[in-house]
């Protein structure tokens, strides 16, 4: 079964109570290697993002992911918010005027979200950024929909190695974003926006999950 415009705002709609429910966490990795302001900043986007479906859900699956862009682009201050907005937007184009996401869309919708936050932050992998979890996530994305995996199972594939890729910033020394004024004293932590990017692909995930069964 593919997603169409409801099932992909009911999935923003739940990533939106996942960043609620984590802003703590968020707010607390941010503030060894940052500015303690993580979970606010994506809290306060995914907010507007909420209010902004509330509002009217657009016609296609594109046209919701374009509203979460653009409503994080003018309400997220930081790194993140271009960052993630700019990944929802190239998103948002990959999956174009498609009425229904299928398996290999959402995967081409990773793909292209991932070169955007690249595109736009210029971080690579073992910069302790977003990228180290969502170029791992993207990959397994790829493989998984290239082995026929259904959406929930692509996402699921992503998630996992989110998760991982997440983890694997711990020991870093960062290279980008405000993390990288540290230097050496960066390492040992958790990087706060790999962190978010794990989530909310899990909350995609657990959303797909869940209306597939
Ligand atoms: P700010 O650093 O402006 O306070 P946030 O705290 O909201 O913004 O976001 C910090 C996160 O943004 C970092 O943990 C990191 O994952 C991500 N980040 C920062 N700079 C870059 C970049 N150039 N490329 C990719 N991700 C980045
Ligand atoms: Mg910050």
């Amino acid at each position: 079964m593919g997603c169409a415009e409801k099932d992909v705002a009911d999935a923003v709609r739940a990533a939106a109570g996942v960043v609620r429910r984590h802003r703590d966490e968020l707010v607390n990795l941010d503030r060894p290697i940052g500015d303690a302001d993580h979970g606010e900043n994506l809290g306060r986007g995914f907010a507007a993002v909420v209010a902004a479906l509330d509002a009217g859900v657009p016609s296609s699956p594109g046209g919701v992911l374009e509203v979460v862009a653009k409503t994080l682009i003018s309400t997220v201050g930081g790194a993140a918010g271009p960052l993630y907005g700019t990944g929802f937007l190239r998103a948002a184009r990959a999956v174009g005027a498609a009425e229904e996401l299928d398996a290999a869309t959402v995967a081409a919708a990773l793909r292209a979200a991932l070169d955007g936050v690249v595109a736009r932050g210029g971080a690579q992998l073992g910069d302790k950024t977003v990228v180290d979890a969502l170029a791992p996530a993207v990959a397994a994305a790829e493989s998984a929909a290239g082995g026929g995996a259904d959406v929930a199972g692509v996402l699921r594939a992503a998630a996992d190695a989110a998760a991982e890729g997440a983890e694997s910033t711990v020991p870093l020394v960062a290279r980008k974003g405000r993390a990288s004024y540290l230097g050496e004293r960066s390492a040992g932590h958790l990087d706060p926006g790999a962190r978010s990017a794990s989530l909310l692909l899990r909350a995609f995930a657990d959303h797909a999950a869940g209306s597939a069964g």
